[in-house]
């Protein structure tokens, strides 16, 4: 799908917020949410510069009307997510026109985004992480096999595990630090994690549903990326590399998984699509069934920074430890799409996909802490130092789509706060 007059640069809002340099959600990107205001149940919303629109107030007072906008009042997006990608298309055009300068300016039915209460976009009934960062498998990889650090399937599929929906939270939620089993000094000790990390992702939002057996062909995968945003996936790596021969991660992920609000359409990043990165020398051909010439890569940038209680406690900004792209990533989210149901398991509307961890080639790319490591402990400019998460620390991920001659749209911020663990599990 082309770019159209939502996209236009010079497009501005009658929400001035809207219209400020480096604001997250100028009237191109217009994400969905669902939020509650002040006292109120949770409804679906649009994020418009610092304010959202109460779609249900909007309906409410005929400014918005039909199904899709019936669908994105709902206090989960399931159902408009059902309705699949054109459905959306429309829906944001009314959107942009409804927001525009240029017409009746409408505050009632705005809400500030200080003053609401951010809830999960949808019912997450499944949620499927993938590894798809070659730098982050060649990195973690290197220990186990420095000859072949990568997993052998890298090259001919997307990995993936299926990972635990019910401990999706929405940014803001706090991570208690986990206690588990590893070993130490000998034992294999149950303890509080001394390992806590985190996985800065995309996150992925599906649309509409393939029935079970029937799948989803690469050359309509795209038409199931509802939308985007970020995702801590919570690491617990002690745990983590003691359980995970050979079923693979357990505990170690379903700690709880945190996501951005706000979903950022595939329409939304239309001008941001890139050709998929060239495959490197020596590396076998994508398999023909997850082949596409169309540009699936997307250009965004994407960063981690933790606020430590001293630097919290100083006033002082957080500190930036990465800042990656993701357009180098190995597999689209396409491509994830076409593997996960090419043996007819069904993806449903609402359901969750982690891109992988989006680790880039150099320094200051890394997206997790086990991979930040590798060059020594993080170092803080107040001359703190750490290792894995200690308690009080917050994790705080944000993320930037660009592209020249276009308006910068960003995602908005999946933060959380590690808190001490419960003093006893017994
Ligand atoms: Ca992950």
């Amino acid at each position: 799908m082309p770019t159209n007059a939502t996209h236009a640069p010079g497009l501005r809002s009658w929400v001035q917020g809207a219209n400020a340099p480096g604001c997250d959600f100028p009237i191109q990107n217009l994400p969905h949410g669902v939020f509650s205001p002040p006292g109120g149940a949770p409804r679906g919303g649009v994020a418009i510069g610092d304010q959202v629109l109460d779609v249900a107030a909007a309906l409410a007072a005929g400014k918005l009307k039909g199904a899709a906008a019936e669908a994105a009042a709902e206090p989960s997006l399931n159902r408009l997510m059902a309705m699949g990608r054109d459905a959306a298309a429309e829906l944001r055009a009314a959107l942009s026109a409804l927001l525009a300068e240029g017409a009746e300016p409408l505050p009632q039915l705005l809400h500030a985004q200080s003053a609401v209460t951010m809830h999960l976009p949808t019912e997450v009934r499944n949620f499927s992480d993938f590894m798809a960062s070659r730098p982050h498998c060649a990195r973690l990889g290197v220990k186990r096999d420095p000859a072949n650090p990568l997993p052998p399937a890298f090259h001919h599929l997307p990995v993936a595990y299926h990972s635990r929906a019910s401990s999706v939270r929405p940014s803001g939620a706090p991570l208690r630090r986990p206690w588990g089993q590893y070993p130490k000094d000998g034992a294999v000790v149950f303890a509080p994690t001394e390992a806590m990390d985190f996985e800065l992702e995309l996150a992925i939002w599906i649309a509409g549903e393939n029935a079970l057996g029937e799948p989803t062909p690469i050359s309509l995968a795209d038409r199931r990326l509802f939308g985007f945003g970020l995702l801590n996936d919570w690491s617990v790596r002690d745990v983590q590399r003691y359980e995970m021969p050979p079923l693979g991660p357990f505990l170690g992920k379903s700690v709880m998984t945190a996501v951005s609000p706000w979903v950022v359409t595939a329409e939304a990043l239309e001008p941001f699509l890139l050709p998929q990165p060239a495959r490197q020398a020596g590396d076998p051909p994508c398999p023909p069934h997850l082949a596409t010439t169309r540009p699936d890569a997307l250009n965004l940038q994407l960063r981690a920074a933790i606020l430590t209680p001293r630097l919290r406690a100083a006033g002082a900004a957080p500190h930036t430890v990465t800042d990656t792209p993701f357009a180098g990533m190995s597999w689209t989210a396409a491509q994830m799409v076409a593997h996960h149901t090419s043996n007819g398991c069904n993806l449903l509307p609402g359901d969750l996909l982690g891109s992988g961890t989006v680790s880039g080639p150099e320094d200051g790319q890394e997206a997790c802490i086990a991979e930040l490591l590798l060059r020594g402990p993080i170092a803080f400019p107040n001359g703190e130092t750490r290792r894995f998460l200690e308690d009080g620390d917050e994790v705080i991920f944000t993320g930037t789509a660009s592209a020249p001659g276009f308006t910068t749209i960003g995602f908005g911020e999946c933060r959380g706060e590690v808190l001490p663990a419960h003093a006893s599990v017994t």
